[in-house]
């Protein structure tokens, strides 16, 4: 089969979906690659690097699409380049199916067969296809650097000839992947990290990495069970009066605050309000990963960098992983990749979509004419 990466034409999307390495793997397998000129450009990937790797170089989009039996994508299509799109292609790119019921039914029309990286299922034999994981570590690393940069002080503390300074004081409001990307790279930056997540379990995993776990004196039933995948459920308002109340004893003590709180199928969590900045102390930043899902923080302004009254930097970007672009292309091109592993049975370059795989029936949203999404659960865990 032939896989193509066309470029990116979400205005500030710098990532690409094929690498010159990962299209080097996929050669192997008995693919052959193609990407847009320029198409990885943004991530720095050079045309060049992407001809030593013996991936053919196509000048437009419009040949790539005709050309590609399989189109690797980050974002799924704008509606210029699904109107221009043959029928019958193989998509594999992020799709989000249950918030893009039109877009799914304008790619079923296509009758294309589409695979949502979005839908992975988060099974252990599916974590080398990852892709929310493989982004939310980007996102929770970039959180921290993110954070320094808006902030006027070390992380670490020091004792120099000039005086002591004391080290920054880091609160990670949710411990899942993001949350805990950022607490191991806030503690390697010499912060004193402290982290709190609605689920219990989650307390081992902080304090192993340096951080301190955030304890409540109030228990509630939030394990980790089938029912909700190693999800956190809503908290109930007495937790979440507890969880207030203890977020406002910190506030003026900490100097960053990463919050990363998310509850599947539902908006963010407001959990840092607007009382907490106003107690926070002039140049402290909050770095809000939840903004895309409406914030965790009250005064969170979507894409946006704002500043408090008190002089509070609150950041708000949804772009994380696409501003580390060479990193977010390199994970999430080795993620496809072995989604085509898995496509490719025999490694000789023909293309099965197997519905008894567990893997590819979860991501596999549009078939043969047909609407294939919400999947069956996972047979296997
Ligand atoms: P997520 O992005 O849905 O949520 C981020 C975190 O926010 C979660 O840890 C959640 O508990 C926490 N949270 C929700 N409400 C909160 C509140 N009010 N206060 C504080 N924290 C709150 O989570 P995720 O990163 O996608 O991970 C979710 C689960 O999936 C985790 O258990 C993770 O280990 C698991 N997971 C498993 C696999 C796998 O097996 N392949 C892969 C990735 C993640």
């Amino acid at each position: 089969m032939k896989i193509g990466a066309p470029r990116e034409l979400e205005p500030g999307e710098a990532r690409v979906a094929l690498t010159p390495e990962s299209a080097g793997r996929l050669q192997k397998l008995g693919h052959e690659c193609l990407v847009e000129s320029g198409a990885g450009l943004a991530a720095s990937f050079s045309d060049d690097t992407y001809r030593a790797a013996g991936v053919k170089v196509v000048d437009t989009a419009a040949e790539l699409w005709a050309e590609a039996d399989v189109i690797a994508k980050v974002r799924a299509p704008m509606p210029q380049e699904l109107d221009a799109a043959p029928d019958g292609k193989t998509l594999i790119s992020f799709v989000w199916p249950a918030q893009n019921e039109e877009l799914l039914a304008k790619l079923n029309a296509k009758r294309m067969t589409v695979l949502a990286m979005d839908m992975v299922p988060r099974i252990s034999r599916a974590q080398k296809m990852d892709a929310l994981s493989s982004m939310a570590n980007i996102a929770g690393y970039r959180a921290v650097i993110e954070a320094g940069n808006n902030f006027g002080r070390f992380f670490t503390g020091q004792v120099t000839a000039a005086g002591k300074v004391p080290p920054a004081k880091v609160l990670v409001v949710g411990a899942g992947v993001a949350g805990l990307a950022a607490i191991g790279t806030s503690v390697a930056l010499g912060a004193m990290t402290y982290a709190f997540d609605v689920r219990p379990e989650v307390a081992e995993q902080i304090e192993s990495m340096g951080a301190e776990f955030v304890f409540l004196d109030f228990e509630e039933d939030q394990t980790d069970g089938a029912e909700t995948g190693g999800y956190a459920k809503p908290s109930s308002p007495e937790f979440r009066e507890k969880q207030l109340e203890k977020f406002r004893e910190l506030a003026p003590e900490m100097d960053i605050v990463i919050t990363t709180a998310l509850i599947p199928g539902r908006p963010a969590p407001k959990l840092w309000l607007e009382d907490m900045v106003k107690a926070m102390k002039p140049g402290s930043v909050v770095v809000d990963l939840a903004a895309e899902r409406g914030g965790n923080c009250d005064l969170t302004v979507p894409d946006q960098k704002v500043v408090s009254e008190n002089g509070v930097t609150i950041v708000g970007y949804t772009d994380f992983p696409s501003r580390m672009a060479t990193q977010a292309s390199n994970l999430y091109s080795t993620n496809i990749r072995h989604m085509m592993d898995d496509l490719t049975p025999e490694k000789d370059g023909v293309v099965v979509v197997n519905m008894e795989d567990d893997v590819i029936r979860g991501a596999l949203v549009c078939h043969e004419g047909e609407i294939t999404f919400p999947p069956p659960p996972p047979k296997v865990k």
